[in-house]
């Protein structure tokens, strides 16, 4: 049975809105920032292992707010080792997640909204139209619950080094919520992770790209896809309104050739973007905004008449690139038989 919201949630607040909370509760300061340690480094799913937290306190923060730590309904592994977690998220909705571990990596494809608004042509979850923002608890559930707890006989998964806001929705259409993820996950009091282990992907949703820059240090990715604006329109509805010369535009009023990486996402579809010409239009659009391009293989959805374009044309696209001086790669595609590739999440229940 599906659990109704009914309290608050603590994950998903900052140390202000804890110490509001506790404030509320007349408790004294500082165990705001003890509620955060429990919540955020020790990651505990219950009250009852706050153990400086006095009893009384306990049971008045039991009464009034709920963790909000919910366990996956449901996974599927790949035979890569990729793995699709799906969370209930209320009113009948679902989202998913998908773990990718590389070496002694694991990275987080987490998402932002239940459906998008976006509605790119190539995309499963553009498809589903829009449902509903993710409130920071449920985005920061999903960071904190994966991996689960390995069950008996089991080895343990890989913890997290990397989230990258790539997964059901367009991240900076739910900024407000991000933004507060961002900040657990990078302030002294959360997470303290290095700006450098998150990534936003974006259409290029403008002005929200600009305070995403301006506030915070993450790196960016922007889905490109094609630099032939007439194709991108008709591809991605977003670039009317957000057209990609203006977000390059943007972009190029900042430092990417240091510590933040900027890259550019390209979904090669056969016989659409895959041409030497299509490789020149992007060069000139990137001009001398250092970034890499990730090349992805396209991953076939039902009701969708495009198709991936052959290795040879990736190697050969990629090679154009690079002779240009840009640093292009092709990305492995992970997750492809459960449903987990990029552009693939519908949250099929
Ligand atoms: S590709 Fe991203 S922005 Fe476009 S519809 Fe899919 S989730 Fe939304």
């Amino acid at each position: 049975m599906e659990k109704q919201d009914s309290k608050p949630k603590l994950i998903g607040m900052t140390l202000a809105e804890l110490q509001d909370v506790v404030y509320r509760g007349k408790m004294p300061k500082f165990v705001g920032k003890q509620l955060a340690e429990w919540l955020y480094d020790k990651k505990v799913s219950d009250f009852e292992s706050m153990a400086n937290i006095s009893k009384k306190n306990k049971e008045w923060l039991a009464a009034n707010y709920e963790i909000g730590r919910e366990r996956p309904s449901r996974e599927s592994k790949s035979a890569d080792g990729t793995v699709k977690y799906l969370f209930n998220v209320g009113n009948g909705n679902a989202i998913e997640s998908v773990y990718i571990p590389d070496k002694d990596r694991a990275t987080l494809c987490v998402s932002s909204q239940v459906g998008c608004k976006m509605n790119c042509y190539f995309c499963a979850t553009g498809k589903l139209g829009f449902k509903a923002n993710l409130s920071a608890a449920q985005i920061m559930n999903q960071i904190l619950s994966i991996p689960p707890a390995p069950k008996k006989g089991e080895e343990p998964m890989n913890p997290l080094t990397n989230v990258v806001f790539m997964g059901m929705g367009e991240p900076l259409d739910n900024f407000k919520e991000v933004e507060k993820v961002i900040e657990i996950l990078t302030a002294p009091w959360g997470l303290a992770w290095s700006p450098k282990r998150i990534t936003v992907s974006t259409v290029g949703k403008l002005p929200q790209l600009k305070e995403l820059l301006d506030r915070t240090q993450v790196h960016v990715a922007i889905s490109v896809h094609t630099a032939d604006t007439a194709q991108r329109e008709s591809m991605m509805p977003a670039q009317r309104a957000f057209p990609i010369s203006n977000v390059m535009k943007t972009l190029s009023g900042y430092d990417f050739s240091h510590q933040r990486r900027l890259s550019l996402e390209y979904i090669m579809w056969r016989g659409v973007n895959d041409d030497i010409v299509h490789a020149d239009m992007l060069v000139k659009l990137i001009g001398k905004i250092p970034c890499r391009v990730n090349l992805i293989r396209f991953h076939s959805i039902p009701g969708v008449d495009l198709k991936p374009c052959s290795e040879e044309r990736m190697i050969m696209f990629r090679n154009h690139l690079n002779q240009k001086g840009i640093t292009a790669t092709i990305r492995a595609s992970r997750g492809e038989d459960i449903e987990a590739a990029c552009g693939m999440l519908a949250a099929k229940k």
